[in-house]
């Protein structure tokens, strides 16, 4: 297992800020469209499915399973960059941290965890193997 690598603290910005302000309380928030229905990923004020300005916020479980990964072993510390698809639709581009890299595999179920991040900045999400 690879130690820890230093996460920056995430940039903050208004569309976001809600976002990392739950992730604070360790609750996990994604945005979702009720003029389309469907929910996206990263947070945005204008749903990117239909345009549409009526986005809101909406607890999301956390669950999952990995689209793609590659293992950077070339890094200093080698980490899991990864593609995963909520439970609730939309896929984000993560990593895959507390496991085995080389025995991670496509389709594999993930749940989310908050690592700390440098500074006081807000925890980051990210998955390891449910
Ligand atoms: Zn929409």
């Amino acid at each position: 297992m690879a130690a820890d690598r230093k996460i920056p603290a995430p940039g903050v910005n208004p569309e976001t800020e809600p976002f990392w302000a739950a992730a604070r309380e360790g609750r996990f928030l994604i945005k979702g469209c009720t003029n389309c229905g469907r929910n996206h990923w990263y947070p945005r004020a204008v749903c990117p499915h239909c345009l549409s300005e009526k986005t809101e916020w909406r607890p999301a479980s956390g669950t999952g399973e990995i689209y793609s990964l590659s293992v950077m072993k070339r890094a200093p510390e080698p980490y899991v960059m990864a593609y995963v698809t909520l439970a609730e639709g939309p896929t984000m581009m993560t990593n895959i941290v507390d496991c085995d890299f080389d025995a991670l595999k496509i389709g594999q179920k993930v749940k989310l965890v908050f690592k700390p991040t440098e500074g006081d900045g807000p925890p980051f999400p990210m998955f390891t193997p449910a």
